[in-house]
């Protein structure tokens, strides 16, 4: 099965072209990095899957239906921003709850869930905690807990580790490739760091103005780069 197929997606802002005939597919399980130079379109095209923006033109299939139409919560996504989205008056716990609540789950299932992930992720000692009471690891691994509880088939992650020092990225990177083989789900993320895409990716899509620039496996990409840009982000150093 494939967990999201574009094809031929556009994205104007006004009258300004931002993605240009996008067509890519993500396979069940899979794990793809986006990556491209600030501006490129990585995180709209995040927004446009995620259903935050509409397409201009082309479609968004997710686990085989067209989802165009499709409001965000109910397309089987759950997208990890790097400026965590937190909310400051909610405990660690009722964050990650609210979109289950939102779904208008049982009780039984909200606890089972919430628990679930506070210990797949360690958070134990502070889900009485509010955000502003967390290091930025630690809101950034409830930002991934409340993506987590809602058990999606296709996880969006937005440059999530940005914002941590080097030491917590490392740490970070480690446990969400971790959360990837536990979960086998397919998951979407972009980066800048060439690190964490060659480390991450099954496969990696290079962006470059809106277009997709060249798609491929991290050795693929890294040995056999189609040309200066797509190496100056991967290649090997020539
Ligand atoms: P990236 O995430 O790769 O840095 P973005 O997707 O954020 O790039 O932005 C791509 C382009 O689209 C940029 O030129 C940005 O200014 C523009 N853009 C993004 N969102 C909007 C918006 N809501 N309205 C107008 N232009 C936007
Ligand atoms: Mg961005």
């Amino acid at each position: 099965m494939t967990a999201l197929t574009l094809t031929n997606v556009c994205k104007s802002f006004g009258d300004v072209e931002v993605l240009s005939d996008i067509n890519l597919t993500v396979e069940d399980g899979e794990f793809v990095v986006f990556v491209g130079p600030s501006g490129c379109g990585k995180s709209t095209l995040l927004r446009v899957i995620a259903g935050l923006e509409d397409a201009s033109a082309g479609t968004v299939e997710i686990g085989g239906q067209v989802v165009n139409h499709i409001p965000p919560a109910k397309r089987g996504i759950a997208m990890v921003f790097q400026s965590y989205a937190l909310y400051p008056h909610l405990s660690v716990r009722d964050n990650m709850a609210l979109g289950l609540k939102q779904e208008k789950q049982p009780k039984s299932v909200i606890e089972a869930r919430v628990d679930k992930a506070v210990q797949m992720l360690d958070l134990g000692a502070y889900v009485d905690r509010r955000p502003s009471d967390l290091s930025g690891g630690q809101r950034q691994r409830v930002a991934i807990g409340r993506a987590i509880v809602r058990e999606p088939k296709l996880f969006l992650f937005d440059e999530p580790l940005s914002n941590l020092d080097a030491a917590l990225r490392m740490n970070t990177r480690i446990e969400i490739a971790e959360l990837h083989r536990t979960l086998s789900a397919s998951m979407i993320y972009v980066t800048h760091d060439q690190t964490e895409a060659m480390t991450l990716a099954d496969k990696i899509v290079v962006l470059r103005d809106g277009r997709v620039e060249q798609v491929g496996t991290p050795m693929e990409l890294y040995n056999n780069p189609t040309n200066r840009f797509v190496a100056g982000f991967l290649g090997s150093p020539a």
